[in-house]
């Protein structure tokens, strides 16, 4: 199946100046992985089997300190970054990271700062989290079914855990959240209606994410994925949807709400509809690699110009010439002899 499509380019946004890339995308919203370890297997994204050996991960004390991510983060800020996610391996093991989230939070021209975690650390975070600042939260959560939920996250996941992670966000008072589900063809499909109908009637938005090839480990096959379009039919005969308008032109989800007023659904189809034309995101490694596309196989060290550097613009410097360097659009290009490559592991990237 020839999976290419033609490029669309970024409709300029009417923020005033920035730095934009070859494709005229600028830097509007950075992800940082704030650790690469994960207390789950999941099987998509980290398969236990793919783990063997020492240095998979990195040594704590090659995670960039507080310190340098706050300087990195707002080195991008100035760059025009207006929004932060904080992402991983796991972003809630990370040792003392509400303090951390404060110091981002206090960084100008920030208007945003969400996390993507898969909850069952939550019970013991959420409070201390949003009193830090942190503003949203998404919750991954591919089934309510216990077998499958368990077996996805190579037997790592209890779903009364997460729940209890998800009532400990509300708790806190994030709300609404996002509930991210990745959906594998012969893996969860059958259980997706359940998901949805749990959390049909709260102000949670489940967001159907089509799997995707990232990383090299996961074994990916275009026969696991299921199109979103099949399931915006599948759904719509159950419970009737109506299309809502994005609410920037950078948006990765497309939104319906149900018409009977129990809520909203998200579809990100980077396999069926890619969107790489609207993509303003960098995202950096927990040892302060940039990379420019979630699919990459190249990163830039930043680390050495924020240790031990004596010229404070030369970072600013080096992410201006990366970002406008970039001419990444993978996911158009998948299927084409320029989408083969290797590509890095999603938890060291940050999802
Ligand atoms: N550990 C956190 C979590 O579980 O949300 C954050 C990191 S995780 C890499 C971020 C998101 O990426 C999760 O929602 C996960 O489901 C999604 N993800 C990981 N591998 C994926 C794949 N192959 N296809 C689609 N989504 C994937």
């Amino acid at each position: 199946m020839d999976m290419s499509v033609p490029l669309k380019l970024y409709e300029p946004l009417t923020v005033p100046q920035t730095v934009r890339d070859r494709l005229q995308r600028p830097l509007r919203e950075l992800r940082v992985s704030v650790i690469d370890r994960c207390n789950f297997r999941c099987t998509y994204c980290m398969p236990a089997d793919s783990l063997q050996g020492r240095g998979v991960f990195l040594p704590l004390q090659k995670l960039l300190t507080d310190h340098e991510l706050v300087t990195l983060v707002r080195a991008f800020a100035e760059l025009g970054v207006q929004k932060l996610r904080l992402t991983g391996g796991e972003p809630l093991v990370r040792p003392g990271l509400p303090a951390l989230v404060q110091q981002l939070a206090d960084i100008p021209g920030l208007q945003d700062i969400a996390l993507t975690t898969n909850g069952v650390l939550l019970p013991r975070l959420a409070e201390d989290l949003a009193a830090a600042g942190l503003r949203r939260l998404t919750v991954s959560l591919d089934t309510l079914d216990r077998e499958v939920l368990f077996r996805m996250s190579g037997g790592k996941a209890r779903l009364d855990d997460i729940l209890e992670g998800i009532a400990a966000a509300e708790a806190a008072g994030f709300s609404p959240l996002k509930i991210n589900t990745v959906v594998q063809r012969g893996v969860n499909d059958h259980t997706i209606m359940d998901l949805l109908a749990h959390f049909r009637g709260t102000p949670h938005r489940v967001r159907l994410i089509e799997y995707m090839d990232v990383g090299n480990t996961n074994h990916w096959s275009l026969d696991e994925v299921v199109p979103n379009a099949e399931w915006v039919r599948r759904i719509g005969e159950r419970w009737p949807l109506r299309p809502l308008r994005p609410s920037s032109a950078a948006e990765t989800a497309k939104r319906y709400e149900y018409v009977d007023g129990q809520g909203e659904i998200g579809f990100i189809s980077s396999i069926t509809e890619p969107f790489c034309g609207g993509c303003t995101r960098a995202r950096i490694t927990a040892d302060g690699l940039l990379y420019t596309c979630l699919f990459s196989n190249h990163g830039t060290h930043l680390l050495p110009l924020i240790r031990h550097c004596e010229d404070p613009q030369a970072l600013a410097r080096r992410i201006t010439e990366v970002w406008e360097r970039r001419g990444d659009r993978y996911s158009e290009q998948r299927g084409t002899p320029d989408g083969q490559h290797e590509k890095v592991e999603m938890y060291r990237l940050g999802g």
